[in-house]
């Protein structure tokens, strides 16, 4: 069976403030850090780098789609960078803060038109809001929460079929990782949590086009078909059905750690034994300029924030060095920290399962190495 031809398509988030640390230096070479204020969210550049690589598999181009209010245009350098080859640019003042009806309406109507065969969206609160309401509408399947994202193929009941999406995530409590196929339908849709994929280098000789979505904002309901959304056809309408919701007050919360940009963790679990146990890793995180993750079950113990989480259901981690510190390493965490650049796992069991993805191992009790790291680290500065 021959395989749809489309591109591979991102749904871009946007979003305000300012990063950290190297992901920091990376957005600003990009050119995402700079705009009014708006940056693509990097959730969404690295799914761009991604669709790179799955696009040169497909032989498609890479599409990346942004609504927003005119602050938005200015995105479309740095979403070429990342890696697209078309943007479409869904530009209204209605749009300037995200709405799940209006840009479920803009996304679908777009899909419907240049019929995209992928799209792709971060398995962030607004990507988790989106992406099913536009599978909904299209009558397509969607994964959730994937993990890894290739191209291959597969064959059901004597039907091949090629170069389909393998949507890959943990299933079953982490127990089995499963890889999910959508051989019937189109677009194939996928969720992929920040920080699965690397944050793609920028190429500022890239080049790439811009196709503007025309919005148009009518009173009451509209009865007529949607048009062709761009500039040449028809505009996308929206009507008062896509604003039932009316956004009053936007309040942000800054993040009170940055785990994803920071270049040192120093992460503990159950093994660090009780609340005041973490000052001792916060002691050695503020040495190495680091700062303190956790697993799970201390996290659950009451003993950190749910935001010092790593692993398959908190933050997914790359740092130069990842030290964990009485955390048995479960599938589960692992997950989220396998690829960091350099494992130290400290651990009082010779057999926990940390130490099959560590680069290095102390075994011994957390409460004598943690102290002698302190000084001994201190002691070079
Ligand atoms: P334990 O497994 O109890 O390990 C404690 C370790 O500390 C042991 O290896 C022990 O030898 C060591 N230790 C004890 N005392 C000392 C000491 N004095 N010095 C040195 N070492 C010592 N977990 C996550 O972390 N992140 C997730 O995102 C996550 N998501 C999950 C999602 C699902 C759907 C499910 C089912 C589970 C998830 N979990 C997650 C939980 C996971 O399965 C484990 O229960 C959890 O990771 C265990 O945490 P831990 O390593 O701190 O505790």
């Amino acid at each position: 069976m021959a395989s749809a031809v489309g591109d591979v398509w991102v749904f871009v988030e946007t979003t305000r403030g300012a990063t950290s640390g190297e992901r920091e230096s990376v957005l600003s070479r990009n050119g995402a850090s700079e705009g009014a204020g708006l940056r693509p969210a990097e959730v969404s550049l690295e799914l761009l780098g991604q669709a790179r690589e799955l696009a040169a598999r497909l032989g498609a181009r890479v599409g990346a789609v942004v609504a927003g209010g005119e602050a938005a245009r200015a995105l479309a350098p740095a979403l070429v960078a990342a890696g697209a080859d078309t943007v479409y640019l869904a530009v209204h003042d209605l749009l300037n803060e995200y709405l799940a009806q209006p840009y479920t309406r803009i996304v679908t109507e777009a899909v419907r038109h240049f019929q995209p065969q992928i799209v792709l969206y971060g398995a962030t609160t607004t990507g988790r809001d989106l992406a099913p309401r536009v599978a909904s509408a299209l009558r397509t399947g969607l994964t959730a929460d994937c993990t890894d994202l290739r191209i291959g193929d597969h064959e059901v009941k004597g039907v091949a079929y090629h170069d389909l999406l393998y949507q890959i995530r943990p299933a079953f409590g982490g127990n089995i990782v499963a890889t999910i196929v959508s051989p019937e339908h189109r677009p194939q849709m996928a969720t992929v949590r920040e920080g699965v994929f690397r944050l793609p280098l920028p190429d500022p000789s890239r080049s790439g086009d811009i196709v503007e979505l025309n919005v148009e904002r009518v009173a009451g309901p509209h009865t007529g078909r949607n048009g062709k959304p761009t500039s040449a056809g028809g505009p996308i309408v929206l009507d008062d059905l896509d604003f039932v919701t009316t956004l009053v007050r936007r309040t942000r919360q800054e993040k009170s750690v940055d785990l994803k940009g920071a270049r040192v963790i120093v992460a503990g679990g159950i093994g660090v034994g009780s609340r005041t146990g973490f000052d001792l890793l916060r002691d050695l995180a503020n040495t190495l300029g680091g700062v303190v993750g956790a697993s799970r079950a201390a996290v659950d113990a009451g003993w950190i924030g749910r935001e010092h989480q790593v692993g398959q259901t908190g933050t997914t981690v790359r740092p130069k060095l990842y030290i964990a510190v009485g955390i048995s390493g479960s599938i589960q965490h692992r997950a989220g920290m396998d690829q960091s650049a350099r494992i130290l796992a400290i651990n009082s069991d010779p057999g926990a399962p940390i130490f099959a993805v560590a680069h290095y191992g102390i075994v011994g009790d957390l409460h004598e190495v943690v102290p002698r790291l302190i000084t001994a680290y201190r002691e070079k500065r």
